[in-house]
């Protein structure tokens, strides 16, 4: 791991949301994963063992199981987006010390999720994160283009004029990073050995031994990434 790159000109900080500013283990996106299954067998009118199916492989095509469905079956996302991301938030617990790292830091901070704004509202606000945030993007904000796809990272960075070289990006998706580490940002990826999502390899969360050469860092735990590589300089 690459431990040397200056971080010290860094004022934007941009975070996906889920299984980043939570962590995995919390089994939280679990629910989501199953009510996409639900989603897609009744709209489809398909039994859910060959709904999942299309989802894993929607999402491996087209970067998001909804960008699938939209592009091959002319699906509405609102109501997708609606059913999916209602779901119990209790198994989140909100984590003080992580909200004081991100309250230290200096620049912007933005949520960047291929889910919905309202999704990454209503986290931010039950993990008592929402007020240190200077935006919040959603897949409908990128014109539903969804990460990893290069148009959705443009986008971003035209709406909030932020400078990719002064930029990092914080992720569990080790695909997600390769165009903003293209793009001058810096990467930190977020690990975990939990495997909620049984995914093919190409699309499943990073585990603790994933290495490529487009991530600069990686951690299981934010905060003390934070503190050791920000906060104590
Ligand atoms: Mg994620």
């Amino acid at each position: 791991m690459k431990q040397k790159s200056n971080l010290s000109n860094i004022n934007n900080w941009i975070f996906d949301l889920d299984n980043t500013l939570y962590r995995a283990d919390a089994n939280f996106f679990s629910q989501i994963d199953r009510k996409i299954t639900k989603y897609i067998s009744e709209y489809l009118k398909i039994p859910e063992f060959n709904a999942r199916l299309y989802q894993k492989e929607f999402l491996r095509d087209y970067g998001t199981s909804l960008s699938g469905m939209m592009s091959v079956h002319n699906m509405d996302p609102d109501e997708f987006l609606e059913f999916v991301h209602d779901v119990d938030l209790s198994s989140l617990t909100p984590q003080p010390k992580l909200r004081n790292n991100l309250k230290l830091l200096k620049g912007r901070k933005f949520v960047f999720t291929n889910g919905s704004r309202q999704h990454a509202l209503n986290v931010t606000n039950h993990l008592k994160l929402n007020d240190l945030f200077d935006g919040s993007f959603g897949i409908e904000d990128t014109n539903y283009n969804p990460k990893p796809n290069e148009n959705a990272y443009t986008i971003f960075c035209e709406h909030y004029q932020v400078d990719p070289k002064m930029a990092i990006f914080f992720e569990d998706s080790p695909r997600n990073l390769i165009i903003p580490k293209k793009m001058g940002m810096k990467t930190v990826l977020v690990t975990s050995d939990v495997d909620w999502s049984h995914e093919p390899q190409s699309t499943r969360p990073a585990g603790n031994d994933t290495i490529a050469d487009w991530i600069d860092f990686k951690t299981d735990d934010i905060e003390s990434w934070l503190t050791e590589h920000i906060l104590s300089k």
